[in-house]
């Protein structure tokens, strides 16, 4: 096969064959993007024929064609989205590796209509003079938490981070054994607490920390006491913590002791009244007597990614003039994306449904049902290659928030003729928007609690493009 090297074009030849040109309108590219996939091309093509491994067919081979073939394929590849959609068919409503909560129509409308624009980010319109972006949110924030003031950052491990920083540096903070716990792929309080400068003094033991256990720790150095919720770790059995109310009396007692709360997910919606989880919402916190709060935007929320922090009005300031501020601050897409979701909860519980989040998080078991037996309508409608029947299932919450709540739901559970579970869960992952289901007992699991109306077509095709390439 060697001898057919030399029959190999140059580029510059395939720079003036008509498929060159027809490529680059075809694939929106120019000619020098064109120039470096043909060379990339020819180069691979070489090495397969130097190392024999290309069956060559025919007479002269149309080396030519295989290349705009070859580069074709590679360019389509590169356009690809590298951040892709993803119909979420697991359920989970925060899941964390699939980008937490989506965001209502209003929050994205503003935050296209930010990104688009000017706008008066750090600018006061009436004064003509220079603003502060953290002037955007404090209000809407302050009326959501009932707290004196509030401010945000990245996201709300930025604003642990940055309250350690701030108000504990090279002073000592009094975590439970309990609450000293991983979330996520890399968030440790102890941690993040070392990077702050502030001292860690564990108190108590792995299941029970009592009152006298912080009230023995507290000394001069003392500059805090740090209550960290659990998130996705649930306690059970012989356990004792002690209340936020009876840690906020403690610190009552001692000048210039904080007392500070890491809420995790921050709800500023009832969940409760669902009998879904017993997350407090941030006003009962706040109203129990602690200093500062922070939570998460992307969590139970359903905003962007942030950490809104809420407190004294003394404290939030020095937040805000702490040079980490600056390096933790938000995009202006982020604040005209939170600005619509604050808004939400301030209009009634009518309008907290448009957060899709919270109408995932609340939605009954019937409704369910209904769109997981459409989708099985619609599916047999087409002749395919799959076994679908209805079966009764719970979701769960996801990112780390409520742990152990498990939400009544319908699944779509699918078994494909020829293909096992998880070659027909690889499938899907590949149809375009990817389709990320869950495997139970060998079946390929769709839960209809993530799926909205708008995304049924779509899934309707990916299974059917996914049965059909046996
Ligand atoms: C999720 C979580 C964090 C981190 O929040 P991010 O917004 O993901 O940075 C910190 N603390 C607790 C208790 C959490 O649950």
């Amino acid at each position: 096969m060697k001898q057919y090297l030399r029959l190999l074009p140059a580029v510059h030849e395939l720079q003036k064959d008509p498929r060159f040109e027809s490529l680059k309108s075809a694939c929106d590219v120019n000619s020098a993007q064109l120039t470096e996939f043909l060379q990339r091309e020819l180069g691979n093509l070489r090495q397969r024929l130097l190392a024999e491994e290309t069956a060559v067919e025919g007479t002269v081979p149309d080396f030519a064609g295989q290349l705009f073939k070859s580069a074709e394929t590679q360019i389509k590849l590169w356009q690809e989205d590298r951040l892709a959609r993803v119909i979420n068919g697991t359920g989970t409503v925060l899941h964390t590796n699939l980008g937490r909560s989506r965001l209502s129509d209003a929050a994205i409308a503003h935050a296209v209509r930010t990104a688009a624009n000017y706008s008066n980010l750090e600018y006061r319109l009436m004064e003509g003079k220079r603003g502060s972006r953290h002037d955007i949110i404090e209000e809407l924030l302050v009326e959501a938490t009932g707290a004196e003031a509030a401010m945000v950052v990245n996201n709300n491990a930025a604003a642990v981070f940055l309250i350690l920083s701030a108000l504990a540096k090279q002073r000592e903070v009094i975590v439970s054994r309990g609450q000293l716990v991983e979330i996520g792929g890399s968030f440790r309080v102890s941690s993040i607490m070392e990077e702050s400068g502030a001292q860690l003094v564990e108190v108590g033991t792995t299941n029970k920390t009592h009152l006298f256990d912080y009230e023995d720790a507290v000394n001069e150095e003392t500059a805090m006491i740090m209550k960290v919720h659990t998130s996705n770790f649930k306690m059970i059995g012989f356990t004792e913590a002690v209340e936020t109310e009876v840690l906020a009396r403690l610190t009552e007692k001692h000048r210039d002791l904080l007392f500070y709360e890491d809420l995790g997910s921050g709800a500023l919606y009832d969940f409760k009244k669902h009998g879904i989880g017993d997350e407090p919402l941030v006003r009962e916190v706040i109203e129990s007597g602690v200093d500062l709060v922070s939570f998460s935007g992307d969590k139970l929320l359903g905003g962007p990614q942030a950490g809104l922090i809420a407190g004294k009005k003394d404290l939030i300031d020095q937040l805000k003039k702490h040079q980490l501020a600056r390096v933790l601050r938000v995009d202006k897409m982020t604040l005209a994306a939170l600005e619509e979701t604050l808004k939400s909860y301030s209009s009634g519980p009518e309008r907290v449904a448009e957060l899709p989040t919270v109408r995932d998080i609340i939605r009954s078991a019937s409704d369910i049902k209904i769109q997981a037996q459409s989708f099985i309508n619609l599916l047999q409608e087409n002749p395919n290659k799959y076994q679908i029947e209805i079966q009764e299932s719970t979701s769960q919450i996801g990112g780390g928030t409520m742990p152990g709540v498990e939400i009544p739901t319908f699944i779509a559970a699918i078994v494909h003729d020829s293909l096992s579970a998880d070659q027909l869960a690889m499938r899907l992952r590949q149809a375009k928007p990817a389709i990320v289901s869950r495997i139970q007992e060998e079946k390929v699991c769709i839960d209809f609690r993530t799926i909205a109306d708008s995304e049924m077509d779509e899934l309707l095709a990916g299974f059917l493009a996914s049965e059909s390439q046996v």
